[in-house]
């Protein structure tokens, strides 16, 4: 048993919980969650414990810690248990001739965890190939396989995505995809294209795909390494901003005039999404910026990611989150949410804002 989440979470950081049951099956994981339910005991979900960011002082209840590995290919259809290793779920899709997956290679965690914030990378969401997801229902205590529609994936949340740990979520206890047996997904990531020497749209092997994505990655600390301390993160610790349509004229007009350039900036659902790290960037926050915090930085690879460097704490690490986030809103008045799920602690209040 883990004495500290620091040992469950990649950013090594949390203190200690109550309770912690290891679960090896979908069966073991409803019967602790409902074991705690009924004893009204909170339940904090962990898989590869990549986007969580847990309190110094511990998590007041229960892990349960989904550990179940099973992956199963049959013809374009992978089904994977919640506690498979996404990455190795991914790989084995790939060395199957499967396309689809690939874009989302190196993104460190579980399975089970994927629809839970809809991950995404080099222009692929998880929602694209997800067929189905069986879920253990709190409320009934039944298991169910269910339409991933009926999940509200969105960009980077889910209903499934909750900050409070009490609040009774559903669980994943495993996944299905429906891959192609075409090549990949359409490279739409320009930075991919150019790498791979293909038009944007284009498709390639899947094997070619993952190998860049994962190249990619490196260089900008997002596949984990123990001994690169900019990998102690939970990656990109705030969503890329999305401006309501009718304010977005205005928010860009302002950040050009500003920084004398034009920002990066994507159509999205409900407006213009704009990126978070060029803003942090713009803002004044280099790479590797600590503000003289001994134990905390930004990656010095990507200023999206805020690393532990060996000796932070949690409430560091939130410190150094709140002023990027209100160092990027006094400079451009766009405001920066974080992504991860925060346990047991919150980011600081904004300072020096009038609401
Ligand atoms: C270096 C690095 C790079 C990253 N790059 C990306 C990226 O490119 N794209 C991206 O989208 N994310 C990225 N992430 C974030 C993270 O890897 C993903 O969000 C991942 O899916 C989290 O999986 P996990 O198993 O580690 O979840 P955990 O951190 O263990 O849990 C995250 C949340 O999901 C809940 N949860 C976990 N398992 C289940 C389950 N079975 N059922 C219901 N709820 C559950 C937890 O309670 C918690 O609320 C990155 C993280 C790191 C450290």
């Amino acid at each position: 048993m883990p004495e500290l989440l620091s040992e469950l979470t990649t950013l090594r950081l949390g203190g200690p919980a109550r309770g912690y049951l290891r679960c090896g099956t979908a069966a073991q994981v409803a019967e602790a969650v409902a074991r705690c339910d009924a004893a009204s005991e909170p339940v904090l979900l962990v898989g590869g414990g990549s986007n969580l960011v847990v309190a110094d002082d511990g998590f007041a209840g229960t892990v349960v810690h989904l550990t179940g590995a099973d992956v199963a290919i049959d013809g374009t259809t992978v089904t994977a248990a919640a506690g498979a290793t996404w990455d190795d779920v991914v790989a084995a899709t790939v060395d199957a001739g499967l396309g689809g997956l690939e874009c989302l290679s190196g993104i460190p965690g579980s399975a089970g965890a994927t629809p839970v914030q809809n991950v995404g990378a080099y222009g692929v969401e998880v929602s694209a190939w997800l067929d189905a997801v069986q879920l253990y229902h709190r409320a009934t205590g039944e298991t169910a396989w269910v339409a991933p529609e009926s999940l509200g994936l969105r960009y980077r949340t889910s209903r499934l995505k909750t900050p409070d740990p009490t609040a009774q979520a559903d669980v994943v206890l495993a996944v299905r995809f429906a891959l192609s047996a075409e090549g990949s997904a359409p490279i739409r990531y320009g930075e991919l294209a150019r790498a791979l020497g293909v038009d944007p749209g284009a498709t390639v092997d899947p094997r070619a795909a993952r190998e860049h994505v994962l190249a990619l990655r490196r260089g900008k600390g997002m596949v984990l390494d123990p001994a690169d301390h900019d990998t102690w993160s939970v990656g990109s610790f705030f969503t890329n901003p999305v401006v309501p349509q009718d304010r977005a004229g205005a928010v860009v007009e302002a950040i050009t005039a500003a920084t004398g350039e034009g920002p990066p900036q994507y159509p999205a659902p409900d407006g213009v999404k704009l990126s978070a790290g060029w803003l942090i960037e713009r803002a004044g926050f280099a790479k590797g910026f600590s503000g003289g915090r001994a134990g905390v930085s930004l990656s010095t690879k990507h200023t999206l990611a805020l690393t532990n460097r060996g000796s932070g704490t949690a409430a560091e690490l939130l410190s150094l989150a709140a002023e990027v986030r209100d160092g990027v809103f006094a400079r451009f008045g766009v405001e920066l949410r974080p992504e991860p799920v925060l346990v047991g602690t919150e980011l600081p209040a904004p300072t020096g804002r009038i609401h």
